[in-house]
């Protein structure tokens, strides 16, 4: 079982194959360089390729390296605060228009996959955010009230529904949203890889971006062996950020996340377990989140890094839980596990920056990216293409600000997981 730091675990087990790429070398000379093979910069390299503008995607791995190729797979419609909360944030104006943009996205998402022919096992029926207690019911309840009252089809359901989904009785009831639904992770990327590939955008891997310098109207972009001359530079590296650009590291507090996936299920357990096959997480402060695959594996993750001493614990703590929840499994195996780091950002909304002339990026989905990169991208395309401008992009311009003590609480974050998971696993 692999859980190293460049594991994508069971999805590059089950992902179609990676698209054929190679290391950029010598120089190039196109409209937008994208730094970074994820959601992010393959939907705006698939965006601009199809309207005929000249891109190369400078990548420092290989596609879907990041986030994009190693998370839960959720396709979530919103963010992690309430609708009420990114209004305060953001401001009416912004908070309506971002609400509204992401509430779209997993439609989107959805769409982008049919009109392309992604193979990344689509299923658009719906996610479960489930109660693990009474307080955890008042939040789905007022989380409930305030996506009613901006016309999303959310649904509060009662214990008895919600177990009868689960397959649990756990919880105390769930927030059912019909916008949401799952996706294999690494094959969603692929495919926008591959699809950017056939519009006429170039990619190149283990190519990573170590500077870049102004030449005329536009900039010159470097790697180890090769250069890119582009008008416009996207920066799409998000929480997995080497050099050039420091501050979007520094602007974000790394969240370890892991999952294990059992082997297939019995057709038994099937029946029981997510059989309308939404994904689902807890209202616990250390959440955990349990989704199926299309082989009827069960995926369920939480919160750490599987490195260290952290290894052993999350994955007692992972067998206990499973066995807390389904106790009519059987002993279950983890055929595989896999772990990476979201990026947070210190009001957990995402960001939008110019980071200098022709020089624009998104960060900071905070655990969220799946449809926010995807529309982010877009928003990308269509602001180089001179379609909108920044003011129309549903986030304010801002510069990255360095987090406080941002060390101190990725430690804290690793060590609390280890703890709850270390007592999780004994009572
Ligand atoms: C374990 C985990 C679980 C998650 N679960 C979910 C979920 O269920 N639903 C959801 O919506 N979101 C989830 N997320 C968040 C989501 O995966 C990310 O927000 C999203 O993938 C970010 O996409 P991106 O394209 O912006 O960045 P990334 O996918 O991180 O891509 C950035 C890329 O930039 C490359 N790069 C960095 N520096 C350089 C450089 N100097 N030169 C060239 N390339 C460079 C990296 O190698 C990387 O491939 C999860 C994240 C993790 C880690």
């Amino acid at each position: 079982m692999q859980s190293n730091t460049f594991s994508h675990g069971l999805w590059e087990k089950t992902a179609p194959p990676a698209p054929r790429t190679g290391r950029l070398a010598g120089e190039k000379h196109v409209d937008v360089a994208v730094v970074g093979a994820g959601f992010t910069g393959l939907s705006a390299a698939l965006d601009l390729a199809r309207s005929g503008v000249s891109v190369a995607v400078l990548e420092g791995a290989g596609v879907g390296f990041g986030g994009s190729g190693r998370n839960v797979g959720l396709v979530n419609a919103g963010l992690w605060i309430m609708p009420d909360e990114v209004s305060a944030i953001l401001g009416e104006e912004y908070g309506q228009r971002l609400l509204k943009t992401l509430a779209d996205g997993p439609a989107l998402v959805f769409d982008l996959i049919r009109e392309n022919g992604i193979d990344c096992e689509a299923e658009h029926a719906g996610t479960l955010h489930c109660a693990a207690d009474r307080k955890g019911l008042r939040e789905l309840e007022e989380r409930a009230r305030q996506w009613q009252a901006r016309g999303a089809p959310v649904r509060l359901l009662g214990g008895d529904e919600t177990a009868a989904r689960v397959g649990t009785i756990a919880y105390l009831g769930s927030l059912l949203d019909e916008r949401a639904g799952t996706i294999q992770p690494l094959g969603y990327v692929r495919g926008l890889a591959n699809a950017a590939l056939r519009a006429g955008a170039e990619i190149f891997t283990a190519s990573p971006v170590s500077g870049t310098e102004r030449e005329g109207h536009g900039w010159r972009v470097r790697t180890t062996e090769g250069s890119v001359r582009a008008e416009w530079v996207i920066v799409a590296t998000n929480a997995y950020t080497t050099a050039p650009w420091p501050q979007v590291r520094a602007e974000l507090v790394h969240l370890p996340y892991f999952n294990f996936a059992t082997s297939p299920l019995s057709e038994s357990a099937l029946k029981r377990i997510l059989p309308g096959l939404e994904g689902a997480w807890d209202t616990k402060t250390i959440l955990s989140s349990l989704r199926r695959d299309r082989q009827g594996r069960l995926i369920f993750g939480s919160v750490g890094a599987l490195r260290g001493p952290g290894a052993a614990v999350h994955s007692a703590w992972a067998r206990r839980s499973l066995r807390k929840l389904f106790p009519f499994l059987d002993d279950v195996a983890f055929e595989s596990s896999w772990y990476g780091k979201i990026g947070m950002t210190a009001d957990a909304t995402p960001r939008f920056h110019r980071f200098d002339r022709n020089v624009v990026g998104f960060s900071g989905y905070n655990g969220r990216g799946i449809a926010p990169g995807t529309v982010f991208g877009q928003y990308l395309a269509r602001l180089i293409r001179g379609e909108i401008s920044e003011r129309d992009i549903p986030l304010p311009v801002t510069d990255p600000r360095e987090q406080s003590f941002r060390s101190l609480r990725e430690a804290f974050y690793e060590t609390g997981a280890q703890l709850a998971h270390f007592v999780g696993a004994r009572v």
